[in-house]
C-alpha cells in the first residue's frame, strides 16, 4: 500500500527519467528509484524472485568473471533469512528475511487454480528448481513488516557504530 504514497514523492525517490528509447517511439519512461538508506529495497513492492540462473551463466561466458550462477549463489544465500531453512538454493539466518504471503486474496488462488487448469504448473517457489510456472511469490516480509538491507544489515551496523568507526 506504501508504494502509492512513495512512487512519486521527491523526498524518498529519486523520480528519474530514462532518455528517450528508439524502439519506444523515443518516449522516456518513468524509472523510480530509493533516495534513502536502503536504496530501492527500502521502496521497492518486496517481491522476492532472484535472477534466473541462465542469465548468470550467460554472463560469465561472456567474459564477466565471477558472476556465474555459482558464484552469486552463496551471496543470494547469505543475504536471507528464508522460511524453508537452509537448502541448496536458500539460505538462513541472513539480514532479509523471505517469507510466504499470508491473507491473500481469495482471488488469487482462483486465479492461479484457473492458470494450472489451463496447463500451467503450479510453482510454490520461483527461487527453486525452476522459475516458470504459476503459483504465489514469496517476499521480503517479517511478521508482516518490510524486511530489507537498511533494516536487517544497516541499521544494526550503524548502531553498532561499524560506519562511524571507519
Ligand atoms: C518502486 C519499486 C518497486 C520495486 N519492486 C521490486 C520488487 O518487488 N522485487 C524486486 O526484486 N525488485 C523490485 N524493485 C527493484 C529493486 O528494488 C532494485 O533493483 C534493487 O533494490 C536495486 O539495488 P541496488 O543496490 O542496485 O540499487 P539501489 O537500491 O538503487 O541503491 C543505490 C543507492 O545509491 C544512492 N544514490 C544514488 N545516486 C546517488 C548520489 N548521486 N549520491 C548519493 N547516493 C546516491 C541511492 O539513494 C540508493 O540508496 C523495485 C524498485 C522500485 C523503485
Amino acid at each position: 500500500m506504501g508504494v502509492g504514497k512513495t512512487i512519486m514523492n521527491k523526498a524518498v525517490n529519486w523520480t528519474y527519467h530514462t532518455e528517450p528509447v528508439p524502439q519506444l517511439f523515443d518516449r522516456r519512461l518513468y524509472m523510480a528509484r530509493g533516495k534513502v538508506i536502503g536504496g530501492c529495497g527500502a521502496i521497492n513492492g518486496m517481491v522476492h524472485v532472484r535472477g534466473q540462473p541462465g542469465d548468470f551463466e550467460q554472463w560469465r561466458d561472456s567474459g564477466c568473471d565471477g558472476w556465474g550462477w555459482s558464484d552469486v549463489l552463496p551471496y543470494f544465500k547469505r543475504s536471507e533469512d528464508h522460511y524453508l531453512g537452509d537448502t541448496s538454493l536458500h539460505g538462513k539466518g541472513g539480514p532479509v528475511a523471505v517469507s510466504r504471503p499470508r491473507g491473500h486474496s481469495v482471488l488469487c488462488d482462483h486465479f492461479i487454480a484457473a492458470g494450472v487448469n489451463f496447463g500451467l504448473e503450479r510453482n510454490d517457489d520461483f527461487n527453486g528448481s525452476r522459475q516458470d510456472g504459476i503459483g504465489l511469490y514469496d517476499h521480503t516480509v517479517r511478521r508482516g513488516l518490510r524486511s530489507n538491507s537498511a533494516i536487517g544489515a544497516l541499521r544494526p551496523a550503524n548502531a553498532a557504530g561499524t560506519f562511524a568507526s571507519r
